[in-house]
């Protein structure tokens, strides 16, 4: 068992290199042959393979990093460094962005002539190389090979406009198609970068994880037993988009053996745990207790 594990944590590491090395690849010929054949969608799917890469080098550095364990100084561990990788991507990806768009803008007032032989040739080694690298990398079962499998076949996609867009060009001498489909593939990028930026600043605001619902929360902890009389100052958030973590007070009405505080505490973290929240800290209070937290007074 542990070393089929073993086997598959090497793979997994292989096939992340791959396309770590693919992309990199990709980008530069792309940049290459971009600047070649004068075509600016080329140099955007250069900028999006760059980002690839980016994105793929980066989560593979700063998820072990992130596993280190807590200590004395960091007592939440290094989780967040995962949260690093998708705000470097995203601000190369948005500086290439702004390269593109930037350079496309003039081109769609004046366009210019580009090389769509050269553009077709270069589409269709770019379907055969990403589509081979796109099979490669399907076969991972972890969720990060998934997302760089998923990555591999949009680009693919990529190349297919690409393709489709060069054949136009040389069928009716349409040059403004070229830099019309690199505007269009920087939007998509930035839409991308978009979605990682704003993740990234829910999770910096310690924003409530978008699968929990505050009442459906309160519902289920007051539901756990009767002596239960109410929940209040919640706060829950997520380290890294996985880790949540959760404090809370917890009211009980009558008198309650230490035996049935224990027991209430233990059913109540565990209905947390099934919901996926496993860092729980409860304040339990009692009937006769005035709960009065100053610096939270506007809590819920
Ligand atoms: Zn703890
Ligand atoms: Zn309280
Ligand atoms: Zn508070």
């Amino acid at each position: 068992m542990k070393d089929k594990k073993h086997i598959h944590e090497h793979n997994s590491i292989e096939n992340i290199k791959i396309a770590f090395y693919l992309n990199i690849m990709f980008s530069i010929l792309e940049a290459i042959g971009g600047f070649l054949t004068n075509s600016m969608s080329i140099m955007s799917d250069a900028i999006h393979d760059l980002g690839d890469a980016f994105s793929v080098g980066l989560s593979y550095i700063f998820e072990r990093k992130s596993k280190k364990n807590p200590n004395d100084k960091y007592t939440y561990g290094y989780l967040r460094y995962s949260l690093l990788g998708a705000l470097i991507t995203s601000v190369v990806l948005l500086l290439g962005s702004i390269f593109i768009i930037y350079n496309s803008i003039p081109r769609i007032i004046t366009p210019e002539e580009v090389n769509y032989d050269g553009m077709i040739i270069f589409a269709i080694f770019g379907v055969i190389i990403n589509g081979y690298a796109a099979y490669r990398t399907s076969k991972g079962v972890k969720a990060n090979e998934k997302v760089i499998s998923l990555h591999m076949l949009e680009d693919v996609l990529g190349w297919i406009v690409v393709l489709i867009g060069s054949i136009c060009i040389k069928l009716f001498e349409l040059y403004i198609i070229d830099p019309i489909l690199s505007l269009l593939i920087s939007i998509y990028i930035l839409f991308h970068v978009y979605k990682h930026l704003k993740n990234v600043f829910n999770i910096f605001m310690e924003k409530v994880p978008s699968e929990f619902r505050l009442e459906e929360i309160k519902e289920k902890v007051t539901a756990v037993n009767p002596v239960i009389k109410d929940i209040h100052h919640i706060h829950i958030w997520t380290m890294d988009g996985e880790n949540n973590y959760m404090t809370a007070h917890i009211l009980l009405n009558g008198i309650v053996s230490e035996k049935e505080v224990i027991k209430l505490k233990k059913s109540i973290k565990e209905t947390l745990n099934d919901l996926n929240i496993f860092h729980v800290t409860l304040e339990i209070e009692y009937k006769n207790e005035v709960c009065n937290d100053k610096n939270c007074d506007k809590a819920i």
